[in-house]
């Protein structure tokens, strides 16, 4: 079927109106569940091809997320698509007023590679539980777990319902030309910028989850063994390939040598190796050249060495970076951890003020006041203090980028509302009608529309 006909089906689809069915949502999440499951052997291997993701870290990042998401979706749909009541005012009495979660019908989601399962079935799994009809395109750079998605979905879903289309730039290109009621698109603040374009096109409401350097402030106040136990996993989880990764870190100058040394402790403790379970490959050898470049040889701290065969990037800090310094000037994502020292917390705040909002930001701290004055002053999607990376697993929080690195956000109930429109009905009774606002106009009427208003 050739893309026209694709939308064309599931527009005929979604007119017949049965995706608004609850219980039609659930069988089809229930179902891609089952689905999931029958197939894990297939999604772990497909991903190892790709870039030699270990199954332990497949399921933690990718399955058990995708998973826990159908499982909330199972459980809160009725109280999710059930309409709100909310209050009258006095103007609109007699009457009751409600919120309507609808569907917005076609929806299209593009996925990155990085995390290629989370981010394509995550956004999928969304949009079927608010009632739309979806055509996924993940990315073409993961291509076995592309293809496995792509057997898995269409081998159980109908096309005119649920369906993943494959293929990278070009056949992105053709799809953006259709004309769609919602786009989620995850990936570059550059092709993002792509996508909002197309998307005006057609006025469909875009989300656009995207990147950007995520600095950690570390302060002399901060307990140390912790803050660099949770840096290092959070920077090398997935060799680095990850949205909300560190980018960078602002240690106090004070404590600079203890941060680095216990760094180094734990990278080594963790045993990054090649072909190990908790260390993946770089995607491909684009990346690998591009990130090989950035490392300056006269600021390595730690690491530093690869191997080009194995695309292996050794965990690498460098030190003694300013902000002039080359890898200061992009997104990283990969295993190289700039380390940069401050002297006073409040310049520290200011020069990542001078940067495009990033998509998340960390401090370590044991200090009420610096804990404060990160929240308001920084902007940035989310974020965690004393911590990286773990604010995107808890549900109640919504997921996102601001500015540069994107708009609006998923997650649990966020992602619900973010296939949904809000559709807003005022309910009349027809007795009790005032004659207040009717023609002609009185100056008595308005002594009383002055008084109720
Ligand atoms: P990318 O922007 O290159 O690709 C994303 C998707 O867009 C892919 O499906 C690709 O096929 C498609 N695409 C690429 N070029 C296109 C074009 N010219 N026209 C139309 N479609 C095109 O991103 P990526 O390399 O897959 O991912 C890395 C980036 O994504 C990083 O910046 C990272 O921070 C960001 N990211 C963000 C999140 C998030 O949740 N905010 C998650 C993962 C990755």
């Amino acid at each position: 079927m050739n893309y026209t006909d694709l939308i064309s089906a599931q527009r005929e689809f979604f007119k017949t109106q049965k995706t608004k069915n609850v219980k039609f949502r659930k069988m089809y999440l229930e179902k891609l569940r089952t689905v999931i499951a029958d197939h894990e052997k297939m999604l772990y291997e497909a991903i190892h091809l790709d870039f030699g993701k270990s199954e332990f870290e497949t399921y933690t990042t990718e399955i058990s997320f995708i998973l826990k998401d159908i499982d909330y979706y199972l459980k809160n749909l009725n109280s999710l698509s059930k309409p709100k009541k909310v209050k009258t005012n006095l103007a609109n009495q007699i009457g009751s007023s409600k919120i309507f979660s609808e569907p917005l019908g076609c929806t299209l989601v593009i996925g990155a590679w990085n995390y290629p399962y989370q981010l394509s079935l995550s956004p999928l799994i969304a949009a079927i539980a608010a009632g739309n009809c979806c055509i996924l395109k993940p990315s073409e750079i993961a291509e076995n777990a592309m293809k496995a998605m792509a057997k898995i979905i269409n081998e159980n879903f109908p096309p005119e319902y649920i369906h993943v289309v494959e293929g990278g730039i070009e056949e992105t290109t053709e799809i953006l030309k259709l004309k769609f009621d919602k786009i989620f698109f995850t990936g570059s603040t550059k092709v993002g910028q792509i996508v909002y374009k197309a998307a005006a096109e057609h006025l469909t409401p875009v989300t656009l989850e995207l990147g950007g350097k995520s600095p950690v402030i570390v302060t002399k106040d901060a307990n140390l063994e912790i803050a660099t136990k949770r840096i290092v996993w959070g920077k090398f989880l997935n060799a680095g390939q990850t949205c909300v990764a560190p980018d960078y870190i602002l240690v106090e100058e004070t404590v600079r040598e203890q941060f680095l040394e216990l760094l180094k402790k734990y990278i080594s403790e963790f045993k990054y190796e090649p072909d190990s379970e908790q260390y993946t490959q770089i995607i491909n050898q684009r990346n690998f050249n591009r990130l090989t470049r950035l490392i300056d040889h006269d600021k390595i701290y730690a690491g530093g060495n690869f191997n080009e065969e194995k695309r292996f990037i050794e965990p690498t800090i460098l030190h003694n970076i300013s902000w002039e310094d080359h890898i200061m000037q992009e997104e990283i994502f990969g295993p190289i951890l700039p380390v940069i020292s401050f002297i006073n917390f409040h310049q520290a705040l200011n020069d990542i003020l001078e940067l495009e909002k990033p998509l998340s930001a960390y401090l370590f701290t044991d200090k009420e006041e610096e804990k404060e004055m990160f929240i308001n002053k920084l902007s940035f999607g989310g974020g965690c203090i004393n911590d990286v990376i773990m604010h995107l697993g808890n549900d109640n929080l919504p997921f996102g980028g601001v500015g540069n690195s994107g708009m609006g956000n998923y997650h649990g109930k966020f992602g619900f509302e973010t296939f949904s429109h809000q559709k807003a009905v005022l309910d009349k009774a027809t007795w009790g009608e005032p004659d207040l606002k009717y023609p002609p106009y009185s100056e008595n009427k308005k002594k009383w529309i002055k008084k109720l208003l």
